[in-house]
């Protein structure tokens, strides 16, 4: 298994933000990651799972333990028309790889970064899609090792949420049923939602993507605009001009940044609508 050790975090997050690992550590497979797990159960040491880093707000803090990471737990197969795949692929390649094979269901997923454990961690979606639509069944690791299949019905799952978030269960790896559709409709559609993104979405500047989730029946974006919030910064932290419910990290921004200005949007949108904005990206603390 891949060893590295003081490792800048900020290259492992989409945000670019962060402090020092002791260790990162990527298990070649399965067997890898539960000998990993028990050892550092044994030895009391902290360890954090990340995946693509895409939606997660880590400490400016040094990590005094191990950061797992799952990209080697890659595999992708096909039986009939169930699909397995492990929770290190990226979900880019997971939705290629479908596509390539006639499955259309996922394409609206296109353009999510991150790895399939990531979206199905926080049931990750776009244009109407979500993971948990075709899910079928998550096999999951708990702390000491041991593993189990979840089948979906078993599975407490949301709006940008499931069960497993914040949770102590590792996933790696889960099922999906495929449904067969126009492939070449599908790669348009794709190419449309990738320029919708593009014009909407700061992506020339580091983020975590959507900051807040949806309040039911209104949009975040909105309300954030509307309480006058577009463009404040803290730090080099800024909510984007282009898409209020984005910030940005536009000049070295800190975690904390990121935090204190996460708070001035949560006080002024519940001060202007009374509605309290429920975060979609997540806060690591160690
Ligand atoms: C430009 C941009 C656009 C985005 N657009 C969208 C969008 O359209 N829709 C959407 O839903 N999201 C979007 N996101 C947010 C983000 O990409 C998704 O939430 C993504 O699925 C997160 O996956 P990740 O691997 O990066 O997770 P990470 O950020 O690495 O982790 C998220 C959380 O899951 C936990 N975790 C990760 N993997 C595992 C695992 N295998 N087992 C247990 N816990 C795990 C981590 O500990 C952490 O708590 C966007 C982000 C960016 C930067």
């Amino acid at each position: 298994m891949k060893v590295l050790e003081s490792v800048d975090l900020k290259k492992y997050n989409t945000y670019g933000i962060g402090g020092i690992a002791k260790y990162l550590i990527s298990p070649s497979n399965v067997d890898d990651l539960e000998c990993l797990l028990k050892y550092l159960n044994e030895q009391n040491t902290f360890w954090y799972i990340l995946g693509g880093g895409s939606n997660v707000i880590l400490p400016d803090e040094d990590f005094d333990g191990v950061i797992i990471r799952l990209d080697k737990l890659d595999e992708f197969s096909i039986d009939g028309d169930i699909i397995t795949a492990g929770a290190g692929i990226s979900l880019g390649k997971f939705v290629k790889n479908m596509l390539d094979n006639g499955f259309t269901n996922y394409g609206a997923l296109s353009g999510i970064p991150g790895l399939l454990g990531g979206a199905i961690i926080g049931n990750a979606g776009a244009y109407g899609v979500s993971v948990f639509d075709y899910l079928i069944s998550v096999t999951i690791m708990d702390d000491l090792g041991n593993i189990r299949v979840l089948e979906k019905p078993d599975i407490n799952y949301d709006y940008r949420y499931t069960e497993f978030k914040g949770g102590k269960n590792i996933i790696v790896a889960a099922t999906f049923q495929g449904i067969r559709g126009d492939v070449a409709e599908e790669l348009e559609k794709i190419s449309d939602n990738m320029a919708k993104r593009r014009s909407t979405q700061p992506l020339e500047y580091k983020n975590a993507g959507s900051v807040f989730k949806n309040p039911p029946g209104a949009s975040a974006g909105y309300l954030i605009e509307h309480a006058g919030l577009k463009g404040i910064s803290v730090g080099g932290a800024k909510v984007s001009e282009k898409h209020a419910n984005f910030i940005i990290n536009y000049n070295n921004a800190t975690s904390n940044d990121i935090k204190k200005l996460i708070d001035i949007i949560k006080g002024e949108v519940k001060k202007k609508f009374n509605e309290e904005l429920e975060l979609e990206q997540v806060i690591v603390k160690w």
